[in-house]
């Protein structure tokens, strides 16, 4: 059996849904925008990378592995081959004035510990030079000599440097701005590299210029935000200004069902006074062949007068303007006659038809003619759409101060699909529209009273198998 049901009107527009898509997509913009900006910087950052390790790689070349081989120690100092090597050292230097230290480092036996070679400030290591540019010479400021141990333990991509052309991923920050090493190695007539020339270099305009480029991606994202939140806007605005001429027409045509049914009701009430006084006999005596006549068009007279009793309901419903009479009624006699009018269509159908109904039902407060109209659709359509020799039952209990009333069929049900709009003006289920004759008033009427009333209407129903409806009305 699928869920219990209860009814869905007409929803009204709910606009929160358009910010959802809005924030859904801004979200997107913004993510995307940040993606391409981020791909766009590293792209930037691997060609300065290529770039620098083809000036460390170009360097390398000039240096002479078996030149560099004779400077061991300190005592190279001062000697011409360390003066030149220095000096071709200046010369990338100037050539490059982005480049902040280039330096020549040599293998020890142990991979952690580099031995300095010679840097492009080793013309005279013992001056006192303030390198670090705080005002104070300290240890800090020393030059490095020729042997002097580094630790590159913390700079893996050094060791690479041995074997082939590497860029520290990372870049160094400090006083003198942003910075980023590449190495080559300095290999020798056995194409061996003992030696590697580094070069630390100044990327920071480089950075700037990486981080402006964050300046037309923001101004894409706000233009496409403002683009986005003002089409938003303003779909919303035709989408409301829409919604309320559409209600607007709907109301009106409710007005319009209301003053003409009201109409109607009058000639339709003087038509069934006529033909009353006929059969009465009060414009003379009918011959057999008038009387059938007479009785089929006061038949047709009822039906049309029920029509437009329901199409008033409607309306009333619809206008918001439905008036509940609650009256004293005998739930006994109530049920009695209801049955009385349900029972023999039942009969018809050869349908097996079962009552449950509690002795001595009290006398409840209720609108009679909208409650009778209630359970009377609710059994008609048990009949209606249950298939011959099939069952319908109805259950009455009371709890406390409720009357529920319970109609089940064996019929055939309604599809899933059509379930959430049942109780709306007009609705036919798609398995019935063509096949069983009806207009789809009876339920939007039925849940229109019981709810005006402070009850409730819902039902379960599964295709081919059957519909139970529950009804449950306080009587107090
Ligand atoms: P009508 O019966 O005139 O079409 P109603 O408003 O009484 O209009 O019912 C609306 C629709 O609900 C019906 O057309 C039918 O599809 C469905 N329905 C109501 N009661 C039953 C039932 N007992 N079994 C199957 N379908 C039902």
């Amino acid at each position: 059996m699928s869920e219990r049901n209860s009814s869905a009107g007409k929803k009204p527009f709910n606009a929160n849904i358009s910010y959802i898509i809005l924030l859904f997509f801004s979200t997107l913009v913004i993510g995307l925008t940040f993606f391409l900006y981020k791909e766009t910087q590293k792209l930037f950052q691997e060609r300065l990378q290529e770039r620098l390790t083809s000036i460390a790689q170009t360097a390398s070349i000039k240096f002479d592995a078996t030149e560099l081989s004779l400077i061991s120690g300190r005592e190279s100092i001062g000697t011409s081959m360390y003066e030149k090597i220095v000096k071709d050292l200046n010369e990338i230097r100037d050539a490059n004035t982005d480049i902040r230290f280039i330096y020549i480092l040599r293998k020890t036996e142990n991979p952690n510990i580099l031995h300095f070679v010679a840097d492009a400030d080793s013309i005279n290591p013992d001056a006192e030079i303030d390198l670090n540019n705080d005002g104070v010479v300290t240890e800090d400021d020393e030059l490095a000599a020729p042997g002097d141990e580094y630790d590159i333990s913390e700079y893996p991509h050094l060791k690479q440097a041995f074997i082939q052309s590497t860029v520290d991923p990372k870049l160094t920050v400090d006083q003198w701005g942003t910075f980023l090493s590449a190495s080559a190695p300095i290999y020798n007539e056995e194409k061996v590299a003992q030696e590697m020339i580094g070069i630390d270099v100044d990327v920071s305009n480089f950075q700037r210029i990486i981080n402006l480029a964050a300046v037309p991606y923001a101004l894409f994202v706000i233009f496409l935000l403002l683009t986005l939140v003002s089409l938003t806007l303003a779909l919303v605005k035709i989408w409301n200004s829409r919604v309320e001429f559409l209600n607007e027409l709907d109301h009106q045509k409710d007005e319009l069902l209301s003053i003409v049914s009201h109409q109607l009701a009058t000639p339709i009430t003087s038509l069934k006074w006529y033909v009353e006084m006929l059969l009465d006999g009060d414009m003379g005596k009918l011959t057999k062949e008038q009387d059938e006549q007479i009785r089929s068009m006061q038949s047709i007279s009822a039906d049309l007068s029920d029509l437009v009793g329901m199409i008033l309901d409607v309306s009333r419903i619809q206008l918001g303007k439905i008036r509940i009479d609650k009256q004293k009624m005998d739930l006994n006699e109530f049920f009695k006659e209801i049955l009385q009018v349900i029972e023999p269509k039942a009969k018809e159908k050869q349908q097996k038809f079962d009552v449950e109904l509690p002795a001595n039902l009290p006398v409840a407060m209720l609108d009679k003619r909208y409650t009778r109209m209630t359970i009377e659709n609710l059994l008609s359509n048990a009949v209606k759409y249950t298939p011959e020799k099939g069952s319908v039952q109805m259950k009455v209990e009371l709890h406390g101060n409720t009357l529920s009333v319970t109609v089940k069929d064996t019929g055939v049900g309604i599809p899933k699909e059509d379930q959430a709009k049942i109780f709306g003006k007009l609705y036919r289920a798609s398995n019935v529209r063509n096949s069983v004759d009806g207009n789809g008033f009876g339920l939007y009427v039925a849940k229109g009273a019981v709810e005006a009333q402070g009850g409730t209407i819902t039902f379960k129903s599964e295709i081919g198998k059957g519909t139970t409806f529950f009804v449950e009305l306080p009587i107090a």
